[in-house]
This record gives C-alpha cells, sequence and structure tokens, in this order.
C-alpha cells in the first residue's frame, strides 16, 4: 500500500482538531471538536475518537502511514501519556495506547505542542533553512521547543525546550509550576496584563484588560503599558540569551497571541537581547516572528509523524 500521507492531532484546551497530511505539509481532510476540558477523561477522549473517526472514514486514510500528537503538556513520550494542566481529567492518561486503537493500529508518535509547532516552523516557516533553532509561543503560557544540529529535539519526554519554565528572576514571583521567577510568570499574556493593571494602567471604554489591550495602549504610548511589555521583552530575552548560550541556535521564531503584538514586543525584545546574548557566538542570534498559523500543531504534529514513518522505513 501506498503511504505517501501522515494523519495529525492537535490537543489543547480549547480544541482538539485533526488532519490527513501530505509530504509537503498540505492538509488534505480536517476534522475538529471543542474539547470537553472540564469533563472526565472518557469524555475528552471520546471527543478525539470522533475527529479520529471523521478522519479514518475518509478515503484518504489508507494512504496514512503514521500518526503525530501535539498534545498540550506536560506530555511523557517514553510512557505515551499525557498531563495536560487545562485538561484535569488527564492524569498520565495513556493518549497513545488510546490513538492507536481508534487509528487502527498506526504506529502513533507523541510530542508537546510547543515542540509541535517548533517542527512546523521548521519544516514550512520561518525556522526553514536553520540547523539551530528555538520557537516559541507566547501566549496564555510561554511554551518552546528545539531544533539541533537540524533535527527535531523533543528529548526524552518530549518536551525539551519548555523555555516558559526557566527561571530569569531567582528570587521572583512563584510560578504555578513551583519554582520561581519563570520567563512565563513575566512575559505570558495574563502576566503583561496583571503587571500593567497593577501599576495603574487602566482599560479603555470597552473593559478589554487583555494583554492586546495593552500593546494597543503601548502602541500609543502610554507608559506604564509600554513598561510592562518592556519587562516581558526583557525575560524572554533572558531565557533566549541562556539557550543561545547553551546549545547554540542562530534563530529565535516568536509566535502566540502575545508576539501579535509586533514591535511593541519585538523591538524591546531585540534590545534586551544586546543586554543579555553578549558572547561572541550568540551576538549574531536573530529573532523572527512565527509565520505558521493556526495550523502550525497540525503540521508540526504531520512533520514528527512523518519522521517516525522515515525512521521506520530505513529500519
Ligand atoms: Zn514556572
Amino acid at each position: 500500500m501506498h503511504t505517501d500521507l501522515v494523519a495529525a492531532l492537535d490537543i489543547g484546551g480549547t480544541k482538539i482538531a485533526g488532519a490527513l497530511v501530505d509530504g509537503h505539509g498540505q492538509i488534505l481532510v480536517r476534522s475538529q471538536r471543542p474539547t470537553p476540558a472540564q469533563r472526565d477523561g472518557e469524555t475528552v477522549m471520546r471527543a478525539v475518537e470522533e475527529v479520529l473517526g471523521e478522519l479514518t472514514a475518509s478515503p484518504l486514510w489508507e494512504r496514512a502511514g503514521a500518526l503525530g500528537i501535539g498534545s498540550a503538556g506536560p506530555v511523557d513520550a517514553s510512557a505515551g501519556t499525557v498531563s495536560p494542566v487545562n485538561v484535569p481529567g488527564w492524569r498520565d492518561y495513556p493518549l497513545v495506547r488510546r490513538v492507536r486503537q481508534a487509528a487502527c493500529g498506526l504506529p502513533v508518535e507523541l510530542i508537546g505542542d510547543g515542540v509541535a509547532i517548533t517542527a512546523a516552523e521548521h519544516w514550512q516557516g520561518a525556522a526553514r533553512g536553520h540547523d539551530n533553532a528555538l520557537c516559541m509561543v507566547v501566549s496564555t503560557g510561554v511554551g518552546g521547543g528545539l531544533v539541533l544540529n537540524g533535527q527535531l529535539h523533543p528529548g526524552p519526554t518530549g518536551n525539551a525546550g519548555h523555555i516558559g519554565h526557566i527561571s530569569v528572576d531567582l528570587d521572583g514571583d512563584l510560578c504555578p509550576c513551583g519554582s520561581r521567577g519563570c520567563v512565563e510568570r513575566i512575559a505570558s499574556g495574563p502576566n503583561i496584563a496583571r503587571r500593567a493593571l497593577e501599576n495603574g494602567w487602566r482599560p479603555g471604554p470597552d473593559g478589554d484588560v487583555s494583554a492586546a489591550a495593552v500593546a494597543e495602549a503601548a502602541r500609543f504610548g502610554d507608559p506604564v503599558a509600554t513598561a510592562s511589555f518592556q519587562r516581558a521583552a526583557q525575560a524572554l530575552a533572558a531565557g533566549i540569551a541562556a539557550t543561545a548560550t547553551l546549545v547554540e541556535i542562530d534563530i529565535a521564531v516568536i509566535g502566540g497571541g502575545v508576539a501579535k503584538a509586533g514591535d511593541v514586543l519585538l523591538t524591546p525584545l531585540r534590545k534586551a537581547l544586546g543586554d543579555y546574548a553578549t558572547l561572541s557566538f550568540v551576538q549574531r542570534l536573530a529573532v523572527a516572528p512565527a509565520q505558521m498559523g493556526t495550523d502550525a500543531g497540525l503540521v508540526g504534529a504531520a512533520a514528527a509523524a512523518l519522521a517516525k514513518r522515515t525512521d521506520a522505513a530505513t529500519v
């Protein structure tokens, strides 16, 4: 049988998306359900099975040679389990086994959502052609992943590159992860908004207190809004510089809702990198906005599945 396609699942706290994807990253069939995130684990799994059911019903399904899953984390790729923070019904949930059952025994590759987005940016987006890259998602949380020596580097459990929980402030605020002063505790959207409000920024008549509203105020010169973005940029820059110093990345790609602030974030970020990325071998580090849109998770999961299929073919 000619298996030139792969199946992909992108599992997050708000939606479960599935697709059949070709070797060029084109999505040929897609399916989606809202995540019943507050329900029990079996109910969440049924939504995954419905998404898979639409894929397996496609006449193209028989061309799928592997299935990739990008899931909200933490994931444990070595155990095949997931424990997404925003899906309390799944703790050490045996997602790989359940998906393999629902997908007629296809080989299944599991990676974290930050790693999936990295795979997508490396394959089709802003990190294309870069052998050493850090890709980040800055939104409700801060996630990321690494490409090293031209290969995706998920690490043993599929979580490597999780830059949001690098500490950049030793005695900083407690982070929900248990550490202090994490990048995410300073640079995530909710934390940008919280800090602006604490320092006296007030929303407009629409009452919008999101990071996007803070970005809009910063664009119009509001000093408190600007300072909150500068602080976030500083935390991101310190995390990126640490990563670059450790493993010599040459590009940092930044996506996610907060990155839509554009120059409000990127200008102070590039400036702060000058303060933290100081050694000769990290000074040329580039910062680029992400290019992959809302399909990044699916395309990245497909990339992981393609790599798995290729591995299997060479065994
Ligand atoms: Zn943390």
